[in-house]
């Protein structure tokens, strides 16, 4: 795994030899939790309890090379959903107005993906399909009241009742809305687009998508439109991958989906929301009573930071396919619209990553 290299300025951080390419730290706008801690779970433990396991967390999330993220919430029960984004919120506003309370040497949570619950039951994927709802006004006014101003990104599918004023609802109060979760037609997608959403959460995983009804993915064409994409190697097969990099677009940027699994002990059993999960090969699925992947899939196992490498490996070795590594990269830059500032440089050579702090926040 990567190591981070200790220097105080990007000047002397970054070696002047050719051949090493440089990019920026990651920023995962769709994790769930990681190493043991399900970000869900700021209801089931104390605020104190919660926020020393955060920074645990986003310190080891550092260390490997993340410097800022989005908790993303799962589709929960309205209530427990309410009180989630609440509790978050809080924290998140502590966060902004007293920065010390968080170490120069962990990620930075920069507001919340909330991934439903407003989502088309059929493509549920892992969400619990009782606790999907239509998005009402009352129920948006509770929602952006909750979180205060801290939510940043609303995945929702645009085909539902209900959809198209809750997309305008919510961009008018400054949140970016993303589609998925949906088995819009390419109408219902454009609609949703002219409404003003702007993303597309997981592309290709848990949409509908067909080359003569292109659905979610016709969104597209249109500018100013991008799509988070999987890449962890299971979700989105690498060869997909490959022809979104090679077409040299702006507009795909990788994300995790990765979950309290990643990095938690072997073979254990987390939490995602209601949900138990474990991992099976890089991915987080579903677990039956007996504690077992059932073959439902629940996210990644995978940090950010482990999925260029492994990219890397899969295109050049297994597939044959030529790459340069910068053409894959540019995948992995956060996007424009996160705002974030860089604070460290991930260096990739070959099959590893190397991280060099070169600034302070
Ligand atoms: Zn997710």
């Amino acid at each position: 795994m990567p190591k981070i290299a200790r220097s105080r300025t990007l000047k002397k951080a970054i070696p002047r030899n050719t051949g090493t390419l440089w990019l920026p730290a990651f920023c995962d706008l769709h994790i769930h939790g990681a190493f043991g801690l399900d970000f869900m779970a700021i209801n089931a433990v104390s605020e104190k309890t919660f926020l020393s396991e955060l920074r645990r967390v986003s310190e080891l999330l550092c260390q490997h090379g993340i410097a800022h993220y989005a908790p993303t919430l799962l589709t929960s029960e309205w209530s427990t959903l309410e009180a989630t984004v609440a509790k978050w919120a809080k924290l998140l506003s502590s966060l902004r107005s007293q920065p010390r309370i968080w170490p120069k040497n962990a990620a930075l949570p920069i507001g919340l993906h909330l991934e439903g619950p407003f989502l088309q039951p059929e493509y549920a994927g892992a969400h619990p399909r009782s606790a999907i709802l239509a998005p009402t006004a009352p129920r948006l006014r509770r929602l952006l009241s909750c979180g205060s101003g801290h939510i940043r990104i609303v995945t929702l599918a645009p085909e539902i009742t209900g959809a198209i004023p809750a997309i305008k609802t919510l961009v008018k109060a400054g949140v970016r809305v993303q589609l998925g979760h949906s088995r819009a037609n390419t109408a219902q997608s454009l609609a949703a687009i002219n409404a003003g959403a702007r993303g597309l959460t997981h592309l290709f995983n848990a949409m509908r998508t067909h080359h003569r009804d292109p659905g979610l993915e016709a969104a597209l064409c249109w500018p100013n439109v991008t799509a988070e994409i999987i890449t962890d190697g299971v979700h989105v097969h690498p060869a997909k991958v490959y022809q979104l990099a090679k077409a040299g677009s702006d507009r795909h940027y990788a994300v995790s989906d990765c979950c309290a699994v990643a990095h938690a002990p072997k073979a254990s059993l987390q939490t995602l929301g209601e949900l138990r999960v474990t991992q099976h090969g890089g991915a987080a699925y579903v677990a039956n009573k007996h504690g077992r992947a059932t073959t439902t899939l629940a996210g990644s196992a995978r940090l950010l930071p482990e999925h260029p490498a492994l990219l890397y490996r899969a295109l050049t070795q297994d597939l044959s396919l030529p790459i340069d590594k910068k053409t894959l990269l540019s995948l992995f830059t956060p996007p424009a619209f996160a705002g974030v500032k860089t604070r460290f440089f991930a260096n990739f050579e070959a099959e590893t990553l190397r991280f060099v702090r070169c600034a302070e926040r």
